[in-house]
């Protein structure tokens, strides 16, 4: 008996390109099963595709009722590393940094905007 699972949008990028997967274990064949973004690349990883999709839509929701209400900056700073240069963006709510800038921060959960 197989149902569809109904997935919400991504909780950090907001798009509704996630899908769930199976993933079996080299190591000891045990299954787990994620759901994972193909945007921006979450994911949540659990037994059961019950699980992973119930956790997933959990996640989505929590955001959906916070998302409104926080709002944040990428501030982004540049570093040198011997000769190259790195861009690097640090979230203006929780201090999150990364290498690229996502619609969302994945730490805190807030609405970013690229600050100028
Ligand atoms: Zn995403
Ligand atoms: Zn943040």
């Amino acid at each position: 008996m197989s149902e569809k699972i109904d997935l919400l949008p991504c909780p950090f990028c907001g798009c509704e390109d996630a899908g769930l997967h199976e993933n079996v274990s080299m190591v000891d064949d045990n299954v787990s099963w994620s759901v994972d973004c193909n945007n921006c690349g979450a994911s949540v990883i659990e037994n059961t595709a019950e699980q992973a999709a119930e956790a997933w839509n959990r996640r989505a929701i929590v955001h959906e009722s916070e998302k409104d209400a926080r709002t944040g900056e990428w501030i982004s700073h540049k570093e040198r590393h011997n000769s190259a240069r790195y861009i690097y963006y640090k979230c203006s709510e929780c201090g999150y940094e990364d290498g690229y800038p996502p619609n969302y921060c994945p730490n805190c959960g807030a609405k970013m905007e690229v600050a100028e």
